[in-house]
């Protein structure tokens, strides 16, 4: 079965006595190991629908599975939980805690996992070595460059390892470099530890990567393209 499964999925936003809908009807599959891509003009409903998978919100309507499990009406404690051992987040925003050197950043969710510290500290040290940051552990975000916090974002979503990657705009406001990096990174993640990666994004050498592109226009999915190595999306 797959990993996630949208049911006739809608988020509707009520605004004084208006209700605008960000999904209208998503009927969406994605299987375990998917490199999905979402496009779709601004508007189109790409942020509410990343923040429904990413156990960040809840539909108005219809139903979703994660694992089998219908997620669609639980409550935030547990939507919580579930998203904290499922999801890695990778926002454009970064969300590093300012106050938080690196290392500290990487280790806080293993903290909210309740983990072993010592154990924790270690996968955090790892972690930053892998996205080339070991020299940084100590410094807090103000003192890093962007492509560099970025990469300390990176590795705090993988912290507590969690098999589904989701990405919004994962190299956007990047130098080449920073963004190749990402790339790689990526794709890694993606063939050598099949992880089940979601990402929006109109990078054009990200898109070269997916097995799917969903296309979003007005809340509805306009089209859903199936990637191939003989014909790659663009
Ligand atoms: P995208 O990520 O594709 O730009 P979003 O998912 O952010 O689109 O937004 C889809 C639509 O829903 C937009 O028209 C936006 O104005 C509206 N919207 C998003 N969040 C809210 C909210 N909290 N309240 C009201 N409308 C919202
Ligand atoms: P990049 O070329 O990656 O954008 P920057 O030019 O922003 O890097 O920064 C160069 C180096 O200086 C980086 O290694 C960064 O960690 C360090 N650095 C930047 N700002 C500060 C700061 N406020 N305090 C300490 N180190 C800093």
């Amino acid at each position: 079965s797959p990993l996630i499964k949208m049911i006739n999925v809608w988020k509707i936003y009520e605004m004084g006595d208006t209700e605008f809908a960000a999904l209208a009807g998503i009927n969406l599959e994605i299987n375990e190991g998917e490199f999905l891509v979402v496009l779709g003009p601004s508007g189109s409903g790409k942020s509410t629908l990343m923040n429904l998978i990413g156990c960040l919100d809840l539909p108005s309507k219809g139903t979703i599975y994660l694992n089998s499990k219908d997620i669609s009406k639980l409550a935030e404690s547990e939507l919580a939980r579930i998203r904290g051992q499922m999801i890695g987040f990778i926002f454009q925003s970064f969300n590093l805690i300012p106050t938080l050197n690196a290392e500290e950043n990487v280790t806080l969710p293993m903290e909210f996992q309740e983990a072993d510290m010592q154990k924790g500290r270690k996968r955090a040290d790892y972690l930053l070595e892998v996205v080339g940051l070991s020299d940084k552990k100590q410094n807090l975000p103000s003192q890093l460059s962007g492509g560099q916090m970025q990469r300390v974002a990176i590795a705090r979503s993988l912290s507590v390892n969690p098999p589904i990657i989701l990405a919004d705009e994962p190299t956007g406001n990047l130098d080449s470099k920073t963004g190749n990096y990402i790339l790689n990174f990526l794709d890694g993640l993606h063939k050598k530890e099949g992880k089940t990666i979601i990402i929006v994004t109109h990078d054009l050498e990200i898109v070269k990567l997916a097995t799917r592109v969903v296309y979003l226009k007005d809340g509805k999915i306009e089209k859903i393209e199936t990637c191939t190595k003989e014909k790659p999306c663009e």
